[in-house]
């Protein structure tokens, strides 16, 4: 594994400084919210936190926009996220720089999340004149049933570090063409493309002649995520983040009977069957397993691989790995980036030390590179691990590059190893062989939300819904149909006759 040098802290400051001056999104300095940078591990910014009262007014703020907002029609809405898409184009390497400084992604991943908001945005205009009820037959002689979808409400965010700015333009593209509002809070690892995302929603609203208090951004750490799961004022909260944080929302907006839409943890797994051509599966296995170095919900944790196959997919994949270049992010040949903190690479080595407890064999990778030059920083070398069953560890979702590898010798177990893990977001299966590909897309097969087929478990598009089962949460976003969680459901019955039916026959007086 190659290694590239890093920027330092003072020009990667000197880079997000600049960017934010050309949005007109300057932060006020303050206290309570560090921005720092992954890429060296040291701190760029002290930013001022949002207050309780702050968050307080920011929902009302928000709520009283809604009301106003509700009423304007869906393709007006869609003029303002038209004018977000525009923006977008236009800063679309700006944003991506701030990505790249504070999540640590490479440039071709930042760029492309970028692509991905601008994506959702061409999705949600589009779907602003596509807000379709149904019209049902009635039982009644003389009436008619329809189905309408009005807006909801205010639409609480609470989103991850590691896409810092999809996830937001993911629910607030579509939440606003829905005609609710949106109160943000991001996660505290990456306030300043938080800022600038705020600042170009601002723009955009200024100049499609919407009210700005359609969005407001609370900057600072989970007890902002707390009170907008408890106030009764957010219709739907959001959260995209770890299973920790999904059992602490969920029951606290379940409490006060408000809607949550839970994006949480996956435990990806691929299955190589023995027809797979191993030169498309190799190449999408090493992305999926240690692109973004690990930091996807939807990274590549599990490999089931048909024992027939096992070792020349091996082969490739463990030469591949002593090739992928670690380091700057910002530098075009680097694959792999840095790990978000310490503790992220603690969980690593957590991770690794346990699996070798459970009898693993490491494979490939698993040391630290870069330490001399950043010590504050964390760069991981991607790891393979070969383990005998699926107990432990591999269980769990360690947010860092570990490939688990194990063989099967039935699809049926295949399929079996696939669902057997708590979580429930994105597999894949790599084959020729259209029964096999057909059996684990089916009823009986993957038990996931997302099931593809050759290629690897990573890097959806925006068209489909987006989300996973089980502890995963059970929560769908982004495209196809996952703009009704955004809505509320009127079924209308009218009866233009001059007679009163009643349904099921009923008589009465
Ligand atoms: P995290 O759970 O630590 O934090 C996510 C967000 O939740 C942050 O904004 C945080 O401040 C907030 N938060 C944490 N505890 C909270 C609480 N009790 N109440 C309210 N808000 C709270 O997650 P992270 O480390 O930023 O991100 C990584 C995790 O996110 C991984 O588990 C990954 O799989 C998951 N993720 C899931 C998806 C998806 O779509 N399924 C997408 C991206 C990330």
């Amino acid at each position: 594994m190659t290694t590239t040098a890093l920027p330092s802290t003072d020009a990667l400051r000197q880079r997000a400084l600049d960017v934010l001056a050309r949005l007109d999104a300057v932060p006020a300095e303050g206290r309570g919210v560090r921005a720092r940078t992954p890429v060296t591990g040291e701190s760029l910014l002290d930013l001022a936190t949002t207050s309780p009262d702050a968050a307080d007014e920011a929902v009302a703020a928000a709520h009283a926009a809604f009301l106003s907002w509700r009423a304007v029609p869906a393709p007006r809405r869609g003029e303002l996220v038209r004018r977000l898409g525009d923006l977008l184009r236009e800063h679309k390497a700006d944003l991506a720089d701030l990505v790249t400084i504070e999540a640590g992604k490479i440039r071709s991943e930042a760029l492309g999340e970028v692509q991905e908001m601008i994506d959702i945005c061409d999705f949600a205009v589009g779907l602003s004149r596509q807000l379709y009820g149904r019209t049902i037959a009635s039982e009644r002689p003389g009436h008619r049933l329809t189905e309408t979808w009005h807006p909801l409400g205010v639409v609480g965010v609470i989103s991850a570090f590691n896409f810092p700015a999809a996830v937001w333009a993911w629910n607030t593209a579509v939440a606003l063409v829905c005609g609710d509002t949106v109160v943000w809070k991001p996660s505290e690892l990456t306030p300043l493309t938080a800022l600038a995302c705020d600042r170009l929603l601002a723009r955009a609203a200024d100049e499609s002649g919407a009210p700005r208090e359609v969005h407001r951004l609370l900057l600072g750490d989970r007890a902002l995520g707390e009170l907008l799961a408890d106030d009764p004022r957010v219709a739907l909260v959001s959260a995209t983040g770890s299973v920790r944080m999904g059992r602490q929302v969920g029951p606290r907006v379940a409490a006060r009977f408000g809607r949550t839409l839970l994006e949480l943890g996956g435990n990806n797994a691929a299955v190589v069957a023995p027809s797979a051509d191993l030169d498309l599966a190799a190449p999408a296995i090493v992305f999926a397993a240690a692109g973004t170095a690990g930091q996807r919900c939807t990274t590549l944790r599990r490999l089931i691989a048909h024992e027939d196959v096992a070792d020349a997919l091996l082969d490739r994949l463990t030469s591949a790995y002593g090739r992928l270049p670690i380091g700057d992010p910002f530098d075009d040949a680097t694959l792999v980036g840095p790990l978000i903190t310490g503790q992220a690479h603690d969980a690593m080595r957590h991770a690794l030390g346990t699996a070798r407890a459970e009898g693993g064999k490491l494979l490939a990778g698993g040391g630290r590179r870069l330490a001399d030059a950043a010590p504050a920083a964390f760069y991981a070398e991607p790891a393979i691990v070969r383990v005998e069953g699926q107990n432990g560890i591999v269980r769990e979702e360690t947010f860092a590059p570990i490939l688990y590898v194990q063989t099967y010798r039935t699809l049926d177990e295949a399929i079996e190893l696939n669902n057997a893990v708590p979580q429930g977001l994105s597999s894949s299966v790599f084959t020729r062989d259209v029964g096999e590909a057909e059996l684990f897309t089916s009823a009986t097969g993957s038990d996931c939300g997302i099931v593809n087929v050759n290629i690897g478990t990573s890097g959806a598009e925006i068209g489909g819904a987006f989300g996973g089962e089980k502890e995963t949460g059970g929560g769908r976003e982004s495209g196809s149909d996952a703009w009704r969680a955004y809505m509320r459901r009127s079924t209308a019955t009218v009866n233009y006759s001059d007679r009163l039916t009643l349904a099921q026959n009923v008589s009465f007086l």
